[in-house]
């Protein structure tokens, strides 16, 4: 191996939103997913809903707001 051209390969602690840890190695120390297959419904087999920080509600606000969008630039169009 070339000298001072590699990342730092370390032990890595991946832990998932449904509390499942996977030990390995990575040049990250640390990463935290929401989704592993612990707990994703492809592997489980069974539908089980993680919603980690809101997300859902997120979506929908950003929907909401797209929808008034829409709905708004539709109106102004209707008056010209
Ligand atoms: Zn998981």
């Amino acid at each position: 191996m070339k000298e001072n051209i590699h990342p730092k390969y370390e032990d890595s602690e991946i832990r998932c939103a449904c509390g499942n840890v996977i030990e390995t190695r990575s040049t990250r120390s640390r990463l935290i997913i929401g989704i592993c297959n612990e707990c994703h419904p492809f592997y489980t087999g069974t539908q089980k809903f993680v919603d980690t920080a809101g997300r859902v509600d997120k979506f929908q606000q950003r929907m909401a707001k797209t929808e008034a969008a829409r709905a708004a630039a539709a109106g102004r169009k209707k008056k010209r």
